[in-house]
């Protein structure tokens, strides 16, 4: 008897206790020297975690499953674009174990729910603020958009970048309908066609070449009188018969309604159109890696990917991970990206024992 009325004197402590809590909040008063810490993390949606991940592609989602599976209990945000880069492509034919290939959303998903199999917590939304810790064995807080506050020993950051593409109408319409960022993902798809590519650095000249493997006929058009790739690369792609390349070019729109079918290309110097017809358009003009809320906290190379020690994962920061295409720009596969997930969770949990 004693011991209930004890509890609800308690409770009834705790409800006047919350109740004054939230003026002050509404007041905006320091409410940290008042009240029992675990009063504000419920009001202020504060919470304490081993492991969060930030990115759902194939990097986050493998480094879930891993997480999850070593007991680290991980919330990951998904961020704006829910399953990454793949859910903008059709079909994913180069991923181990799928003999018959996959549709890059249900692939996705399928990695979702394998995290979730585990204990992971997914939550879609978006991680807008981070502060990190710089000891060995602090917290790291990272703020999301609907204002909960996150405390984790380990960040996994795995945010991965995005392709640049040309902003033309008929070029967003047809994403998906043979426009592609992704030569080595979708090339085979227009396997003895013809095809067109735009931009000239390596990523362009090295998917030409790709494509020239593949296809009867590539298009390569670079919008100055010079390319940017390396000399090697150049010499490759002008030794290659099957690319036509055509400097001051660019693209004034893509032809089709449903799919791609053609090109109209306007050389930049004279004003002359000109229609080709082509079954897929690959846009190879770079890629931004998505790290803006990391800058001045997180080592980055002059394009912006971040910079992990030598085989590990590791950043610069104690606790924090980076893996897939936002510390990559070289590969950028779905496979390795999940391998270097899977390396940033065990990365994270050998961290957590040795703290
Ligand atoms: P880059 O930024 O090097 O090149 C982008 C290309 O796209 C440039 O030719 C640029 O033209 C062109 N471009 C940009 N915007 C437009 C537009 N709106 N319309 C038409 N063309 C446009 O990007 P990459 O992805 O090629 O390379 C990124 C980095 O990765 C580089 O450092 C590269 O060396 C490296 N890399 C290395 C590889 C390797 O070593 N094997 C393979 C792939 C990439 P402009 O020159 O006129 O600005």
């Amino acid at each position: 008897m004693i011991e209930k009325r004890g509890e609800l004197e308690k409770q009834s402590f705790e409800k006047k206790t919350l109740i004054s809590l939230l003026i002050n909040l509404i007041k905006n008063e320091d409410t940290t020297k008042l009240y029992p810490l675990h009063l504000i993390k419920i009001l202020k949606r504060m919470e304490t975690l081993k492991t969060l991940i930030i990115g759902s592609g194939p990097a986050g989602y493998t480094a879930a499953i891993y997480a999850a599976r070593a007991d680290l209990k991980p919330i990951l945000y998904t961020g704006m674009e829910p399953g990454g880069q793949l859910t903008t492509t059709t079909e994913v034919d180069n991923f181990p174990g799928y003999p018959d290939g996959i549709d890059g959303p249900t692939m996705m998903l399928q990695l979702q729910q394998q995290a979730e199999r585990f204990g992971t917590e997914v939550r879609i939304g978006f991680i807008n603020k981070v502060e990190f810790g710089t000891q060995k064995g602090g917290m790291h807080k990272a703020f999301a958009e609907d204002g909960t506050e996150i405390h984790a020993q380990t960040i996994i950051i795995s945010t991965g970048a995005t392709a640049k593409y040309l902003g033309l109408p008929s070029e967003q319409r047809l994403r998906g309908g043979g426009v592609s960022a992704c030569a080595v993902c979708d090339g085979f798809f227009y396997k003895g066609q013809n095809v067109a590519i735009v931009g000239g650095g390596d990523t362009a000249a090295e998917e030409a070449t790709y494509l020239a493997k593949i296809c009867s006929k590539v298009t390569m058009l670079v919008r100055k009188d010079e390319m940017r790739a390396s000399k090697a690369m150049q010499h490759r792609v002008t030794s290659t018969p099957n690319i036509d390349l055509r400097y001051n070019t660019e693209i004034d729109e893509v032809l089709g309604e449903q799919v791609v079918e053609g090109l109209r290309m306007k050389n930049n110097q004279t004003g002359a159109l000109e229609e080709i017809p082509i079954a897929g358009l690959f846009i190879a003009i770079g890629h931004k890696p998505n790290t803006e809320i990391f800058k001045g906290q997180l080592d980055m190379d002059e394009a912006g990917y971040l910079i992990t020690k030598g085989k590990t994962t590791e950043t610069n920061l104690p606790g924090v991970f980076a893996s897939g295409d936002v510390q990559d720009k070289d590969y950028r596969q779905a496979v390795t990206a999940a391998g270097t997930g899977c390396m940033a969770a065990l990365d994270a949990e050998r961290y957590l024992q040795g703290i």
